[in-house]
């Protein structure tokens, strides 16, 4: 099993290709003259070796569904969220809730969704959790189309990033106009992530 972590990457490359500065392992096929090169500039990153159902792996077993599960609802999302006095971008953003929402995918859902960054869990109703699974499925389903996402480091096996930064409403907008109401978009921390919103379709 592979850990990208934050930072991880695959690539396939030819057998002779020379390892960077970042590169840490090649995992070699006896069939194939190409190698799967791991790559990670911030070390967060694992691999593991398994014998028996990775189910229980102790990375696996306590984590949450696929957001694009079908237990991944809105009434999943407010049975979690209500009884919690964290920010409802850090309770998407929870591996042991739901996995795979980082930072990019959870600011622009909850623009999508009307939903504030730093509203409390409990105060968080069913209808704006209803509103948050729709739109991080939608938000992913978009992303996967076309060809992944994020800031500067996501690439896909063959090395290219992908396109779907170039669509973002909220994230890293920072003092641009909202494309839906013209207000001003602004940041905050919430547990030492960046956190863009619009005041005004955000509430
Ligand atoms: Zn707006």
């Amino acid at each position: 099993m592979i850990h990208l972590g934050m930072s991880g990457r695959l690539e396939i490359l030819d057998k002779e290709t020379p390892p960077k500065k970042h590169d840490h392992v090649d995992i070699t096929f006896h069939n194939s003259k190409n190698i799967l090169r791991y790559t990670d500039p911030r070390r967060f990153g694992s691999i593991f070796w398994i014998d028996g159902d990775i189910k229980d792996h102790f990375l696996i077993s306590r984590l949450g569904p696929e957001p694009l599960e079908s237990l991944f609802t809105g009434d999943y999302l407010f049975s979690k969220a209500q009884n919690k006095k964290s920010p409802i971008k850090n309770i998407i953003m929870d591996s042991h809730i739901v996995v795979g929402v980082g930072n990019i995918y959870a600011s622009e859902s909850l623009f999508k969704a009307g939903v504030i960054p730093n509203k409390l869990g409990k105060d968080t109703s069913l209808d704006e959790c209803t509103k948050i699974v729709k739109h991080i499925k939608a938000t992913l389903i978009k992303a996967i189309e076309l060809g992944g996402s994020s800031l500067k480091d996501f690439y896909n096996v063959n090395g290219q990033s992908g396109y779907f930064q170039q669509t973002y409403n909220v994230y890293g907008m920072k003092g641009k106009p909202c494309r839906k109401c013209k207000s001003i978009i602004e940041n905050m921390k919430i547990g030492q992530r960046s956190s863009f919103f619009c005041i005004k379709c955000q509430n």
